[in-house]
Order: structure tokens, then C-alpha cells, then sequence
């Protein structure tokens, strides 16, 4: 083992080779202990035993290239921002950190070309200053990297527009192979589904074009209701508002609206709230909307003071958890697809069987071109039983589990991940990229 550390330290250079164990340490952990069952399992692990910072995309080969001649697993990373630790080096080894790839390669009308260690608020600032925007970010946007968002998210602000990372929002990646000479791919179209949230188990993306929007001033506001009922019905009505331009229609159970201190003095108590993004043009349509819903549009933020101040959507998508959490530690999640037809129905039933063990936070997307309710509950966790228990109910009524307690692609959010395997098995024949996030059945 010491050998090999010492020979990749030679080869690569100690400007982007580093052996320092508190750096080794940060960069082997993400933010998976939102779990509690993952922090259990992943908090005592090993680090990896060494990073690799590669400033280019022939650094990158390189360090491929070391690790399938020595047989040392691989393991890349972006922010480290992912909840699933799906970051974690299981079997140590390498950890490729591509933040120093973080050049905007190109804006061009409606894409951007981008190399993955670039910042999704730095694309979306410079997409900004030329009239575009990105069309799908997550709410850790000012941190994650654009690799790491299309490797290991999903949705989020914007979704409720454009969809997810499956619906048409990446155009092109630059991929390289775990080989003996690792190859450069450049893959479009349906080809992408095998390297979209692939955890980096599939190959390595250097470099991806996503398309941009035209730019909206987005205005943000929250609505507040006497019933989550109501915070629901409202949602859907909007989602489904063509006239209205929105990328975040966010519906949160009392108390959760309660955990957003910085909103204390202008979030009602006892009441629903809807955390919203809207086009300014179009602030009088929702407050309409909300009234005819039995709610109002209480704060407003205006669309001049856009990422001035703290945004609405720092409450929203996951950020909803870690607000909870700051409140009470015992909090954690779920992600939880509620069916378009019945999802009144089946919050009835949970509420009735949980009322203060599952708080419901909604997020209204578009997936595959159809409105739809995807959650985000808030869960007090007790015991790792008592929470399968809960997602046992869940399922057992309909609502679809996409299980963020477990770093096992196939277990969690990506679902059939067949072609994924026979990818790996063509790009990654010794089985070394990110070890053990996905089940490779022979
Ligand atoms: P990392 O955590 O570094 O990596 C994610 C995964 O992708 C890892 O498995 C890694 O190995 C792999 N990977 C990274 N870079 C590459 C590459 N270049 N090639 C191949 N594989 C790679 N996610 C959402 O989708 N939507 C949300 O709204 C959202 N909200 C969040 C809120 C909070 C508070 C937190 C903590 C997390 C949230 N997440 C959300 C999860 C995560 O922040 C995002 O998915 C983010 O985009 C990940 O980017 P990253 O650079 O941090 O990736």
C-alpha cells in the first residue's frame, strides 16, 4: 500500500497528489449524515489514501490510468454535498477531486459547455449577466458542482418546469474509462441515462454541456394557508398554471414553517405554508390563486433583491431537512413519490397513523412531462426499524419509496439500473470506480 502512495506521488506530481490526513479525511466524507442510519454505518471508515486534484482532463487520465494498473479503487467527487454517501471511498484508495476543473468552457445561446468542478451559482451568475439561466439546480447550488449535481442529484428549483436531470437537462458529456488507457467518450442522447446519477461508478465525467433558459426576474413569496389541504390544492393549481411562470412551489405541513428562524416574524403560526418562486410580472395571478384557495401571499421578496438576501429556496428540497434538524436533532427524511390522483387520500392516512412523526414537505415537479407531487417528509427518527416501518406504510398505500438511507444505487432514487451494470462492466472491467454503489449482478 505505502508503495503505491509513494509511486503515485512521483508520477502525478505533488501539486496534485496530497497524503495530509486531515485533508484525506474531508474529502473521503459528504453529507450523508442527514441519515442517522447512514451516519452509523459510514461515521468510524477508513479515508482514502490519497487525493488526486487534477487541473485537466490528461491529469485525470493519469491518475485512471495508475489505478487500474495497481488495482486500486477510484472514487470522485465534486462538493461532497450528496446526502447518500455516495462520495465515501468504501474500499479506500484514490479519491479524484475535480474542483480545480471548474473553468466555464462556453455559453453559448441556450447551452452552456462546462468543465464538472464549476459551481452551479457561478454558471448560473455568468448565465445571468448574459440574459440566460440554468434551467434545473439544487438548493446547495452555491457550493455543488455541476458534475456532482448530474451525477449524484436529481431535481430541483426548476424542476417544476423542466423536469429532472432525465428530462432532456444534459446535452453532452465528456466521459473517461477506468482502463489500461482510459478512453475519452463523448456521449448524447439516450447514451446519457447510463452516466446520469451513476455515482461515478460508471465512468468519469470531465466535462458536460446543459442547456440554459432565457432569463426570468424571479420573484419569491410565501403563501400561507389554514390547512395543508388547502397549501396542496393550491400547489397543483399553480403547477398547473400555464400563464405563470414558476420554478419552486414548495408546500410545508405546520411546524416545519416554524424551524425557518430567519422568517420568524413574517411566518404565521399553526398555518401551511408554500414556498414560492414565480415570474414578478405574475405576483398578482398567485396572490389570486392562493385566495381563491382560502390562503394569502404573506412575504414577498421582489425580484430586485434576487440572492441579495437569504432566498426562499434556502428553505426548500433539502434544505427543509436541515432546518428541522437544527431545531431538533432527532429529525431526518424520507423522498417519497404521492400519487397525482390520490395524494389527499394518502396524506389523510398518514397524518392519521403519524401525526407528529411525519411532517409533510411536498416539492411540485414535472417528471417526465407530468405534474407531480414528490415529498421530502420530515421523520423523528427513533430506531432503524421504526423507520422501514414507516417507509413500509408508505409504500403500502401507494406512495413510492426512493430510499435515501442507503449508498446502494439500486436500493435508492435511480431505480432500474440494468444497463447501468453492463456499462460498468464495458467501461470499468476491474470493477474499481466507486466500489459497492452499485450491485453488479453477473
Ligand atoms: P458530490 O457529492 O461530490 O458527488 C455526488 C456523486 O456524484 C458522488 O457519488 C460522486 O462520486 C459522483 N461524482 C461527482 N463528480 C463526478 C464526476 N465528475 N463524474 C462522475 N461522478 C461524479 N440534490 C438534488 O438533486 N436536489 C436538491 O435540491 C438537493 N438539495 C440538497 C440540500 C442539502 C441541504 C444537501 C446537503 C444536499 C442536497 N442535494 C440535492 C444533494 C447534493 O447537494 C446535490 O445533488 C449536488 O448537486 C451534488 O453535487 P456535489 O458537487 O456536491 O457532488
Amino acid at each position: 500500500e505505502v508503495t503505491w502512495v509513494h509511486q503515485i506521488e512521483e508520477q502525478l506530481g505533488k501539486e496534485i497528489v496530497s497524503i495530509d490526513q486531515a485533508t484525506r479525511d474531508k474529502l473521503s466524507k459528504d453529507y450523508y449524515w442527514y441519515s442517522p442510519v447512514l451516519n452509523r454505518r459510514l461515521e468510524g471508515i477508513a479515508s482514502a489514501d490519497v487525493v488526486v486534484l487534477p487541473r485537466n482532463e490528461d491529469e485525470v487520465a493519469k491518475a485512471l490510468a495508475f489505478g487500474y494498473r495497481h488495482g486500486i479503487p477510484v472514487t470522485v467527487r465534486g462538493a461532497g454535498t450528496g446526502n447518500y454517501g455516495q462520495a465515501v471511498p468504501l474500499q479506500k484508495g484514490i479519491v479524484l477531486d475535480l474542483s480545480r476543473m471548474d473553468e466555464i468552457l462556453e455559453i453559448g445561446l441556450g447551452y452552456a459547455r462546462l468543465q464538472c468542478g464549476v459551481r452551479l451559482g457561478v454558471i448560473d451568475k455568468k448565465a445571468r449577466e448574459v440574459g440566460q439561466e440554468i434551467r434545473i439546480y439544487p438548493s446547495t447550488y452555491v457550493k455543488a458542482t455541476v458534475g456532482g449535481f448530474v451525477s449524484g442529484g436529481s431535481g430541483g428549483i426548476g424542476s417544476i418546469m423542466h423536469g429532472n436531470l432525465w428530462d432532456g437537462n444534459v446535452h453532452e458529456a465528456v466521459i473517461y474509462t477506468m482502463e489500461e488507457t482510459p478512453q475519452r467518450l463523448v456521449v448524447t442522447g439516450p447514451e446519457l441515462f447510463n452516466y446520469i446519477h451513476n455515482y461515478g461508478t460508471t465512468g468519469i465525467l470531465t466535462e458536460v454541456t446543459i442547456p440554459l433558459s432565457p432569463r426570468t426576474e424571479w420573484t419569491q413569496g410565501i403563501a400561507q394557508f389554514p390547512t395543508f389541504e388547502q397549501a396542496m390544492q393550491f400547489g397543483e393549481a399553480l403547477a398547473r398554471e400555464e400563464a405563470i411562470p414558476k420554478r419552486l412551489i414548495a408546500p410545508m405541513e405546520w411546524p416545519i414553517p416554524s424551524y425557518f428562524v430567519p422568517f420568524s416574524k413574517v411566518i404565521m403560526p399553526e398555518m401551511a405554508a408554500v414556498m414560492l418562486e414565480f415570474a414578478e410580472e405574475t405576483l398578482r395571478l398567485v396572490e389570486m390563486l392562493a385566495k381563491r384557495f382560502g390562503g394569502h401571499v404573506g412575504h414577498v421578496i421582489e425580484a430586485k433583491n434576487y440572492r441579495k438576501t437569504i432566498g426562499v429556496s434556502d428553505f426548500t428540497w433539502n434544505h427543509t431537512t436541515l432546518w428541522a434538524m437544527k431545531t431538533d436533532a432527532s429529525m431526518t427524511y424520507l423522498q417519497a413519490g404521492f400519487k397525482v390522483d390520490s395524494y389527499l387520500e394518502q396524506i389523510k392516512q398518514i397524518k392519521s397513523k403519524y401525526s407528529d412523526e411525519v411532517y409533510l414537505h411536498v416539492e411540485w415537479v414535472r417528471s417526465g412531462g407530468a405534474v407531480t407531487p414528490t415529498a421530502l417528509p420530515v421523520v423523528r427518527f427513533t430506531t432503524e426499524e421504526r423507520l422501514y416501518e414507516i417507509i413500509e406504510f408508505f409504500e403500502s398505500i401507494g406512495v413510492k419509496i426512493f430510499d435515501p438511507h442507503t449508498w446502494v444505487l439500486d436500493q435508492g432514487g435511480r431505480g432500474e439500473v440494468g444497463s447501468m451494470e453492463r456499462k460498468k462492466r464495458e467501461n470499468d472491467p476491474k470493477g474499481l470506480l466507486n466500489p459497492g454503489k452499485i450491485i453488479c449482478k453477473s
